[in-house]
């Protein structure tokens, strides 16, 4: 008997024993490709020389310090790194241990600007229907995943409320072009804006690519531009998650570069540290820590293992990897050749109703009928039987799906390691292919 608790009771994984660039052995022998880099995390693959080493030096010269006393040489050079430049009027970095972190630390801070600013109001988050930022009480809150949240509903701390996400596939209308449905995105937020009062609002929350709940679906072209204005116009911050569709993976350094708006705060996590160390952050504009300075200088948060020596090293070393390696010109090469290779394999298959994405970030949505759209039945569970199919092949994807107004869309989503060659792109696409008609054949 397993002694070990994992999400699911029942299931018990292999055990893995190595891993090296995009493969993953377990004790069985067996090795599968990690096609989506576990849940879009190993962006450099696994066993990373330079990053091993970084880890190494660091763990043999200092491996813990609180914040409290010190910071470890690596954190300064991270912040350096990741906000030198100040990439969209982006000039602070603030690190956690997860993305959920990530989350709590950037809406704490919101909430402490609107306090250091005069606005005491502002309390209420605005996020989306179908949207994850993550499982602790505050991210939950703030998202609107409507599997993840209902249970824990009762115990959710703070005013949010979520409008529609941006999902041409199933809501746009037929009658309505692409400015149409954006414009009446636009609409419905200011509209929520109006219904909980503009000097309430203290953010406004969203995913620039959504990763888990919608499988890899971009905003439309002028999406964000008009998000931007209405929180401009209300005076609410704009708080873009990047946890799974930051650094790189959409084939830009930061996915909002592809949508001309910048965030008042960022979230970062799973490509920042690549799975090398559990890390994730904030990266602060200017504004909002010129206003903290100016005020109580301090941000009224933290955890024990903030800014962890060894988790920033690590960090430091793939984001420096990402950068002398050109892999973000790399992810915008392999992801052209991914996309095309999915259209051309699946893009006529009669259960894969949509295939979107960006860079080496792509899904397919599992449908019963392509014509129709129809979903398969909750019960059936589609993402689940081919990510098994799958990994018997020899292929890892991840399955994602959520429910939005009683349509439950099946996903499986890939995300390969931005070092993935052209043969490895081939290999993973036909493995998926074999895997959903495995799948499908073997429905009851
Ligand atoms: N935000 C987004 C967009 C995510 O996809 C996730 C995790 O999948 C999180 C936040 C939470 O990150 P973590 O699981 O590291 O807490």
């Amino acid at each position: 008997m397993s002694r070990l608790l994992l999400r699911n009771f029942r299931e018990r994984p292999d055990v893995a024993v190595s891993a090296s660039g995009l493969r993953i052995r377990s004790a069985d022998g067996r090795e599968v490709i990690d096609g989506s880099g576990g849940a879009a995390v190993a962006c450099l693959g696994h066993a990373h020389p330079v990053v091993l080493e970084a880890i190494r030096k660091q763990i043999e010269t200092v491996c813990y310090v609180h914040t409290g006393f010190y910071v470890g040489e690596p954190v300064e050079a991270l912040a350096e790194q990741l906000v030198g430049h100040e990439p969209g009027g982006l000039t602070h970095a603030y690190f956690v241990s997860s993305g959920s972190e990530g989350v709590e630390a950037a809406l704490k801070l919101a909430r402490q600007y609107a306090l250091e600013t005069g606005q005491p109001r502002r309390e209420h988050v605005i996020g989306r229907r179908q949207s994850y930022h993550g499982n602790t009480l505050g991210a939950l809150g703030a998202g609107g995943n409507q599997v993840r949240r209902p249970p824990y509903a009762p115990i959710l701390p703070g005013a949010s409320s979520h409008v529609s996400p941006c999902y041409p596939y199933r809501e746009q209308r037929t009658d309505e072009d692409a400015a149409a449905y954006v414009q009446r995105l636009a609409n419905e937020l200011e509209a929520e804006f109006q219904r909980v009062g503009p000097d309430r609002v203290m953010a406004f929350i969203a995913e620039p690519v959504v990763g888990a709940t919608l499988g890899c679906q971009p905003a439309l072209p002028g999406y964000f531009r008009a998000v931007r204005e209405i929180c401009d116009r209300h005076g609410a911050l704009l708080i873009l998650d990047e946890v799974m569709c930051g650094l790189g993976r959409t084939g830009t350094l930061h996915a909002w570069e592809q949508e001309g708006v910048a965030p008042d705060i960022q979230v970062i996590a799973k490509g920042l540290g690549g799975g090398y160390q559990p890390i994730g952050g904030i990266l602060v504009a200017g504004r909002i820590i010129a206003a903290i300075e100016a005020g109580s200088g301090l941000h009224r948060h933290g955890h024990t293992y903030a800014a962890h020596p060894v988790a920033c090293a690590a960090a430091l070393a793939v984001q420096q990897v990402i950068r002398d390696e050109n892999l973000v010109e790399q992810v915008a090469i392999r992801g052209r050749q991914l996309e095309q290779a999915l259209k051309r394999r699946l893009g006529q298959h009669p259960h894969v109703g949509d295939i979107r994405g960006r860079g080496l970030f792509w899904a397919m949505e599992l449908v019963e009928d392509r014509e129709t759209k129809r979903p398969f039945a909750p019960g059936i569970g589609m993402n689940g039987r081919v990510k098994l199919a799958t990994f018997a092949r020899g292929l890892a994807c991840y399955p994602v799906g959520g429910t939005i107004d009683g349509v439950r869309g099946d996903h499986v989503l890939l995300a390969p390691p931005y070092i993935a060659t052209e043969a490895d792109i081939e290999a993973i696409v036909e493995l998926m292919a074999a895997g959903i008609d495995d799948a499908v054949r073997a429905l009851p």
